[in-house]
């Protein structure tokens, strides 16, 4: 089902006014966690006045280690949905327990399988069932194949809305938090019909990286981005070191507009 060779029109993925693939580009930016009604309420207002179309925010965090933050749970959920209120912004989320795919179903507009979850085969099946377009990160360390069959899982389940996202994957290099894969957004575009955005900022690790790394996913044909964007980086729960203030995601998506026409 995800084989370009057995459809070979792009899927065009909508979320509210957005769109996703085709030769749509949309923006999706937020925070890594939720962390406050003004926090989230205050990033999202910036983020869509730049141009954004989806708001990011996590609620339930995969974290390396058991003793950091690990989201705000369902509460974190109900302020992305007063965020959503007072934008219109629709929300993507991570899901990481199967037995939340009532809730996410019913709150949630774009649910997000992440990296650490990208071969979570009874996930992927629950998901599968799911109404909600789901946002599927590449594995750290998973080829395009491996990544396609994950979306394959996703669609077999009745759930054909998927969007692919490269986040970059682990390699020898230990300057970047990993290393963004580029030759990914062609080679997976060629294979399967379905869009391919890209997250710089979990590729990066490093704020001032975003941009660059953004414009180049832009330049090889990517069909959105994903970007982390914080009202208070230094004081972030979470990614704050890779994470943008609103005024440099403002700059970033003046040269995102000036190459490609956005949703
Ligand atoms: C995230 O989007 O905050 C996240 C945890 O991403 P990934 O699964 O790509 O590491
Ligand atoms: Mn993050």
């Amino acid at each position: 089902k995800a084989n370009r060779k057995f459809h070979p029109e792009d899927t065009v993925v909508t979320v509210g006014n957005a769109k996703i693939g085709g030769g749509n580009f949309s923006v999706i930016a937020g925070p890594c966690s939720v962390e406050s009604e003004e926090q989230i309420c205050a990033v999202a207002r910036d983020v869509k006045a730049s141009g954004a179309v989806m708001l990011r925010g996590g609620a339930f965090k995969p974290r390396t280690s058991p003793y950091s933050f690990q989201g705000m749970g369902t509460p974190g959920l109900d302020l992305l949905l007063e965020a959503k209120r007072e934008t219109g912004l629709p929300i993507v989320t991570e899901i990481m327990d199967p037995r939340m795919a009532d809730l996410f179903e019913r709150e949630v507009d774009v649910v997000q399988v992440g990296a650490r979850n990208m071969q979570n085969f009874e996930l992927l099946k629950e998901v599968g069932k799911m109404s909600k377009p789901i946002l599927l990160k590449r594995g750290l360390a998973n080829t395009y194949e491996e990544w396609i069959m994950s979306a394959e899982y996703i669609m077999a389940s009745g759930n054909e809305n998927v969007i692919l996202c490269e986040r970059g994957v682990r390699t020898f290099e230990t300057y970047t938090r990993n290393t963004l894969d580029v030759s990914a957004i062609p080679a997976v575009k060629q294979m399967s019909h379905l869009p391919v955005i890209v997250d710089p900022s979990h590729a990066a690790g490093m704020y001032w990286m975003v941009e660059p790394l953004a414009l180049a996913a832009v330049a090889a044909g990517a069909d959105g981005l994903i970007i982390e964007v914080h009202n208070d980086p230094a004081h972030a729960k979470c990614d704050g070191q890779q994470s943008l203030t609103p005024q440099k995601f403002d700059a970033l998506m003046k040269k995102v507009a000036a190459m490609v026409d956005l949703v």
